[in-house]
């Protein structure tokens, strides 16, 4: 028989490959503020800096920070505001005569000196000042242009710090606004399966189990989740963390992103700068988690407790504004295949609009 032929017989050559990035140093606590010059010694990541924050989380940590690392390091500083995508090629072009680049803030600024740091070539950790989001320790940021936000690849952190006394200080609503951002991974994971069944969508089991386990913790934790607590801004902050793992496990946002996600997309553009990310995800949790015949009460219920909204009005979008985001959401990365792509009408849409978000 020839080499071909006993080719042939052998089994399928195994050929599989990944590249999972993930951050080198992770602080979650009290005070750890102050452990920013550590992390960097260790990480050995230059000599100059450029921290990117806030108007206001400059007050907040910004400029703790610079002071921290002045004696240690050349320190550049860059205040994010205005115009985003001006902003980013500010930051960029800073970020070239950098060293490195810490982003000291809220979600907005996260997000920048990520892509900054990315288009630059530079390593970026990450100081966030609020847990709205479970962008903070993942690859992805998500930019506002006209046509709606877009999600732009970006630098993971090599390092996180996340003071939780910081965290705790932030208005609650950011808070529970990343409690409701987790609290959608319950549904992310089912459109996952749903389309892993339907299609064949190639699944990462360790990146669905650790995204159903954390939104499962905070979900038992709902009861703990309290305005202004550090032990809160430990639970959430963790949970994020953790989100952002599993996003980095599967190589996607796909963990923790689906319909719910889609439809909170679909607001972006149809209602600009109507409610946080998280609490436009946890709304339409309710709805696709009922279209998957889940315990839609429950995390209806959930996000109650933290207290995040549950209706579109509360964050002061109208019901039919709500009906068009659920239709839209299919055409939002299509590719990315949910219940909300299982034959839903403007009819139905309207039902479970009207249905399950009653006061
Ligand atoms: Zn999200």
């Amino acid at each position: 028989m020839s080499a071909d032929g006993i080719n042939l017989l052998r089994t399928k050559v195994f050929d599989k490959s990944k590249w999972m990035q993930l951050p080198r140093d992770v602080v979650i606590g009290h005070d750890v503020l102050e452990q920013i010059p550590a992390v960097c010694e260790d990480l050995t990541l230059g000599e100059s800096v450029l921290i990117i924050s806030g108007d206001q989380t400059r007050d907040v940590a910004g400029k703790r920070v610079e002071t921290l690392l002045s004696g240690f390091y050349d320190v550049a500083t860059l205040t994010a505001g205005g115009d985003p995508l001006e902003t980013i090629k500010k930051a960029e072009a800073a970020a070239v005569e950098a060293g490195f680049v810490i982003g000291v803030g809220g979600g907005r600024v996260i997000d920048t000196a990520k892509i900054a740091a990315y288009n630059a070539d530079r390593h970026f950790i990450s100081v966030p000042t609020a847990a709205s989001h479970d962008g903070i320790a993942s690859s992805r940021a998500s930019v506002p242009t006209a046509d709606g936000n877009v999600s732009l690849a970006a630098e993971p952190p090599i390092a996180v710090i996340a003071d939780t006394g910081i965290i705790a200080s932030a208005p609650h609503r950011l808070l529970a606004s990343g409690c409701a951002d987790i609290i959608a991974n319950h549904t992310a994971i089912l459109d996952w399966e749903l389309s892993h069944r339907l299609r064949g969508e190639p699944i990462s089991e360790y990146a669905l189990t650790l995204s159903r386990m954390t939104a499962e913790i905070l979900f038992r934790n709902a009861d703990l989740i309290k305005p202004h607590s550090e032990e809160s801004a430990w639970i959430v902050t963790k949970a994020l963390f953790s989100s952002g793992v599993a996003m980095s496990i599967a190589g996607s946002s796909r963990p923790a992103s689906g319909g719910e996600h889609k439809f909170a997309h679909a607001l972006d553009r149809l209602a600009p700068n109507m409610g946080l990310h998280g609490e436009k995800c946890g709304i339409g949790t309710i709805i696709t988690m009922y279209l998957h015949g889940g315990d839609w009460k429950a995390i209806r219920d959930s996000l109650r407790k933290i207290g995040a909204p549950t209706t579109p009005a509360e964050i002061g979008v109208d019901d039919e504004t709500a009906v068009e985001a659920l239709l839209a959401a299919r055409t939002i990365r299509p590719e990315r295949f949910t219940i909300l792509d299982m034959g839903l009408t403007r009819e139905s849409a309207r039902s479970l609009v009207k249905m399950l978000y009653r006061e």
